[in-house]
């Protein structure tokens, strides 16, 4: 055979990239919630998780719209996204014939709807009511376990439905935490190059440079972020779909997780109990870029203009706690290589970053 044949035979690579199908934000976005069901054709059984404050605040009014358009729907109000809980809701999908799963809340319903649709083949919707953490668009769920959480791969949601009046109006604390999360791509990305470079990784020039963008946009716009100001919660939830997007171009979270993360992940199994997860990433993204030789005091602003801690202080943690995630945060995941080795850093240098970067 020509030329053709030949191709064939020196291009051998494949990927799969799992998308939201529609993204729907904006303020009164609740109220489109029956037309992307109806869109999506997910049939008529509906099974909502929701907390005890989620379920006010928005799940009272998703299912209520549901109801009046013919849709049958039952609640699940969860306490906590562990093993457990995800089992039951599994069950309780399976028993009561469900067709989907809506996950309404901050992190905990959305990441309990995930992982119970994704182990019953169900679909799911995800209906943030809180711009804390780019897992409200992604396949990434983060769970409780014994020692901490642990970060699992389910399945991306069909749609996601953020309304910006319902964002804006959550806890300020929580859009900072967004910001950080963000934020952090600045070094997940800078570590995956290290990863590609020493380690030959698989490496998207696309995700990562869009990762980076997004990161940039909010590190510029980081003055305009403003408590119960509806631009700002439409401005981060965007700025979260486009990290999200990015990791599905990629098929991993790398673009949006780094050794910030691993530092976050460790503070996790250490801290009694942890800040929220945004806001360790982007502590540790201060001082990850200063390990990396990056511009640190642009990632410092860039959290104090919107208003999300730069130190354990403002975190409410222990000083202790940091330096112990410093010298741990490469043992939590072996297979993600970053600037922190494969030996990670010794006390000293642990406690000479904390300080020169300010965090203690
Ligand atoms: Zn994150």
């Amino acid at each position: 055979m020509g030329k053709e044949m030949e191709v064939r035979e020196n291009f051998s690579k494949t990927k799969t990239m799992e998308l939201p199908r529609n993204v729907v934000i904006g303020h009164d976005a609740l109220l489109e919630v029956e037309k992307v069901c109806d869109n999506l054709k997910l049939g008529k059984t509906a099974l909502l998780v929701v907390d005890e404050t989620t379920k006010k605040v928005a799940g009272d009014a998703v299912a209520s719209l549901l109801s009046d358009a013919g849709y049958t729907v039952e609640d699940f109000i969860i306490k906590e996204a562990d093993k457990e809980t995800i089992e039951e809701v599994k069950t309780v999908s399976v028993e009561n014939g469900t067709s989907f799963l809506l996950g309404v809340g901050g992190g905990r319903p959305i990441d309990v709807a995930k992982c119970a649709s994704t182990n019953a083949g169900l679909p799911f919707l995800s209906v943030p009511t809180a711009a804390s953490h780019d897992g409200i668009v992604s396949s990434r769920a983060s769970i409780k376990s014994d020692n901490g959480r642990e970060s699992i791969v389910a399945q991306s949601p069909m749609a996601v439905i953020m309304d910006t009046y319902v964002i804006s109006q959550s806890p300020h604390k929580l859009l900072a935490a967004g910001c950080g999360d963000i934020i952090s791509n600045s070094t997940a990305v800078k570590d995956w190059l290290l990863a590609r470079n020493l380690k030959n990784e698989y490496y998207s020039s696309y995700a990562a440079s869009l990762a980076e963008m997004t990161a940039h946009l909010l590190l510029e716009r980081a003055d305009s972020i403003k408590p119960k100001l509806e631009e700002s919660a439409w401005f981060v939830a965007k700025a979260l779909v486009s990290s999200g997007v990015a990791m599905s171009i990629a098929g991993t979270s790398r673009p949006a997780s780094g050794s910030e993360h691993l530092f976050s992940h460790a503070l996790d199994n250490i801290s009694k109990p942890p800040a929220l997860h945004g806001e360790q990433c982007g502590v540790g993204t201060i001082m990850m870029m200063y390990l990396h030789g990056g511009d640190w005091g642009r990632i410092r602003n860039g959290l104090l203009a919107v208003g999300a801690p730069t130190s354990a202080r403002g975190m409410d943690l222990p000083e202790d706690d940091i330096i112990e995630a410093l010298v741990t945060a490469h043992k939590v995941n072996k297979d993600r290589y970053t600037i922190l080795g494969d030996e990670g850093l010794t006390r000293d240098a642990a406690e000479n970053l904390a300080r020169t970067t300010r965090v203690i």
